[in-house]
């Protein structure tokens, strides 16, 4: 019989494997606590939805909507009606279906967080993937400038908590859709005056959705971009109070930022203000966080009128930067690596490991590959020392006979040891612990 051929990933996702998983971890865990500092709590959507939510909650003249969904047309139900269900290609317009279905906003605004794959069909390359992780903060029912202004520091926070120290803040203020509609208009006749210049894109963005345009990453547009008139200078009286006071805050707070007339953000939601977190680092996919104020969305989705802003972060962006700036990988050690002699030895073995676990030890159990028995204390001591862990507990046949574990120091230089009694766990379980 020939053996098929091995069948790889699918293109653009990527498997995270150990030991690159114990970063992810531990990223996870850094994200969970500054959550908690902040007092946002999580929420997990599917990661199917129906695809009318996000052509509302996008918009439909977006790269996301328009090319870079995953959507197919589920099975027929029994009446012949099939569901379009698209994988979600970013958080917020589920998270604002889910608080609008279960009433989240009944007693008053809410602040939720989020981490998780997303999907969208791009171009494969550094930092821009098909199957990609991000984690994302909504603060939903708050008008004010302060909740701008903390779920940018929520995001300092959480840089200085990773030990990243390579990012701008880039700011920017959409102003109100009134206020859009005569820069719009301004926008139009001036890219209508250059329609020549405009790239294929640009012209059929013109009129669907020209702000769009700003957000043009194609070089040859750069110039004509440059020249366009800026939505800062359409903000009314409130607009700009507003944007005042979340700057205010921002330098109360001793963070630094540049202001970019040019920043619109890719999805069609955003009013007010806009911001990115961006690095030199990372080359052409330096955006590692953006986001802004979304007041308009959950009506849209349907629900009541209510204002939000969030942000969303790409993870695999972050964790590059954080190597790039030689942030090292946490080690997934175990405390303890268990060295089997004789696989009789096995069921008393296994009940003193199973006590530790509950005493919180971190503990390995060397174990067969197979062949007769449990292989030489030589090749079981090389596992031990390739485990990372700090001792060995040696079940031989003399310490059982004693109803005793030898404890032998691997890391320390000394290789001390001593034996400890198996019936008495629970006295020794703490000398074994990194923290201890
Ligand atoms: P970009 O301009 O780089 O395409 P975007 O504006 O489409 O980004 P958002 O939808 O705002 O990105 O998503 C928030 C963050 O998620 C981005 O700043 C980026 O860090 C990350 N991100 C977006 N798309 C991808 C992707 N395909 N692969 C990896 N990370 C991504
Ligand atoms: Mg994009």
């Amino acid at each position: 019989m020939s053996k098929p051929p091995p069948i790889q990933a699918v293109k653009g996702m990527n498997d995270i494997l150990p030991p690159a998983s114990a970063g992810w971890e531990w990223f996870e865990a850094r994200v969970r606590e500054q959550m908690a500092r902040f007092a946002y709590r999580n929420v997990r959507t599917p990661i199917l939805e129906h695809t009318a939510l996000f052509v509302r909650g996008i918009g439909e003249v977006t790269d996301i909507v328009e090319k870079e969904m995953y959507s197919f047309e589920d099975r027929a139900d029994k009446h012949g009606q099939a569901e379009h269900l698209s994988m979600r290609p970013e958080g917020t317009a589920a998270l604002v279906r889910a608080v609008i279905e279960h009433k989240l906003l009944y007693d008053g605004g809410k602040r939720l967080f989020y981490m998780g794959p997303m999907f969208r069909r791009e171009k494969p390359q550094r930092g821009r993937y098909r199957q990609f992780h991000q984690v994302g903060v909504e603060a939903l029912g708050f008008a004010g400038p302060e909740l701008d202004a903390e779920v940018i520091l929520l995001a300092v926070a959480l840089w200085r908590e990773l030990g990243i120290k390579n990012w701008r803040l880039e700011l920017n203020s959409l102003g109100q859709p009134e206020e859009r509609r005569e820069h719009r208009a301004a926008l139009v006749a001036y890219f209508e005056a250059h329609q020549d210049q405009l790239d294929e894109d640009s012209q059929r963005r013109l009129h669907g959705n020209p702000l769009r345009i700003l957000d043009s990453k194609n070089p040859a547009m750069q110039a004509l971009i440059e020249g366009a008139p800026r939505m800062i200078d359409y903000l009314g009286e409130a607009s700009r109070q507003h944007f005042e006071a979340v700057q205010a805050m921002l330098a109360a707070n001793g963070v630094e930022w540049r202001i970019n007339p040019r920043l619109v953000r890719g999805l069609d939601y955003y009013n007010l203000t806009v911001f990115e977190f961006i690095t030199d680092s990372l080359g052409a996919q330096g955006t590692i966080c953006g986001g802004g104020r979304y007041d308009y969305l959950v009506e849209q989705i349907g629900g009541k009128p209510t204002p939000a802003v969030g942000w969303a972060l790409g993870v695999e962006r972050v964790l590059e930067l954080r190597r790039e700036e030689g942030g090292q990988a946490p080690e997934a050690a175990p405390e303890a690596y268990a060295v089997i002699p004789d696989a009789a030895a096995l069921p008393v073995a296994m009940r003193c490991l199973q006590t530790l676990r509950g005493h919180g030890v971190a503990v390995q159990m060397h174990a067969s590959a197979g062949g007769e028995g449990m292989g030489s204390m030589k090749s079981q001591f090389k596992r031990a020392d390739g485990s990372g862990a700090r001792f060995a507990l040696i079940f031989g046949a003399d310490e059982l006979a004693a109803g005793e574990v030898t404890l032998k120091a691997l890391r320390d230089g000394t290789g001390a040891q001593t034996r400890q009694p198996l019936a008495e766990v629970a006295a020794w379980a703490s000398t074994l612990k990194s923290t201890a």
